[in-house]
């Protein structure tokens, strides 16, 4: 029978762990969420955030930019908050307006206070198999994996989508515990026929509903990252839920899948951005 990964129960044991933490700490964990321009997305994650983060006693202080903002105005900010000791983690939101570079701004993170790990220097440390911090979505799913105590070594592990905040740092994570990992991407030549290998199967591909029963072999592991509000405005994942739950033997859902453990391990993130910087 199927196992729908009850994610929620995984977040919430993580989250009291980082609360009791956070108890324990002599500094109170805070954060600094940076949004520029309109995007909806963008606000409404960054207003979560600081509802969940409130709720094991972090702080996270946003700061909203307008959208005109210059990317030199942003880069001054992250700056003065790189020397602000009260601050312990910096999370931009992206998108940002499109005249700002997105590389110029990840790469003035300071690597101790960069809680997504985004800047290429701690993708550096993360691909050299020494992370100061690891990114918190491949984090999320390496939780739920291990607590679904689903065999990783050895296993041909498929991962579809090759993206710098998912996909790549998912793949060498993966990799660390020694599956046998397959990257796909866009260009992928027949992807079902490569998909249809993996015992686990995790999918960051940005389409809604896209892998079906086809794409997956009977028995499966899937974990669905992706978030969508489809036609009838309901969220759904990279995943046709509906079309695989016969097929697979483990799935995430979405709502209530990787998206809470996400915030929750940027929770985790921050309090290890405290120990990085009392080093
Ligand atoms: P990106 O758009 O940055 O990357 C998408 C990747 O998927 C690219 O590597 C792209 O290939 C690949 N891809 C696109 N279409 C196909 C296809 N038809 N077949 C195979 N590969 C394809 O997205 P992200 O990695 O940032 O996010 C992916 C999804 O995960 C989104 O739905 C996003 O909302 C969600 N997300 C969820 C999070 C959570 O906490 N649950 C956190 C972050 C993201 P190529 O490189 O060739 O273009």
């Amino acid at each position: 029978m199927v196992q729908l990964i009850n994610c929620k129960e995984i977040a919430d044991k993580i989250k009291e762990n980082v609360r009791i933490k956070i108890l324990n700490c002599d500094v109170k964990p805070t954060i600094a969420s940076i949004v520029v321009g309109n995007n909806q997305g963008a606000k409404i994650y960054a207003q979560s955030k600081i509802k969940a983060c409130a709720s094991v006693g972090m702080i996270d202080k946003f700061y909203e930019l307008d959208e005109y903002t210059k990317e030199k105005e942003l880069i001054e900010l992250i700056d003065k908050l790189n020397n602000d000791k009260s601050i312990h983690a910096i999370m931009c939101e992206f998108p940002l307006p499109s005249h700002i570079n997105k590389e110029n701004i990840i790469s003035k993170i300071a690597k101790e206070k960069d809680a997504d790990c985004i800047n290429p220097i701690n993708l550096g440390y993360l691909f050299s198999s020494t992370p100061l911090i690891i990114p918190c979505t491949p984090l999320a799913v390496m939780e739920i994996i291990n607590h679904v105590n689903v065999n990783i070594e050895g296993e041909n592990v498929v991962m579809v989508g090759r993206s710098n905040i998912v996909g790549k740092p998912m793949a060498q994570l993966l990799l660390e515990e020694n599956g046998t990992v397959t990257i796909a991407h866009s260009r992928t030549k027949n992807l079902s026929t490569i998909t249809k290998r993996a015992d686990i199967l995790v999918v960051a591909i940005g389409k809604p509903e896209y892998i079906t029963k086809e794409y997956v072999k009977d028995g499966a592991v899937v974990i669905d990252v992706g978030i969508h509000r489809n036609e009838d405005n309901k969220l759904c994942g990279d995943v046709n839920f509906q079309d695989v739950e016969g097929v697979v033997s483990a799935i995430t859902p979405v709502p209530g899948g990787v998206g809470p453990m996400t915030i929750v391990m940027l929770m985790k993130n921050c309090v290890e951005a405290v120990k990085l910087q009392q080093k």
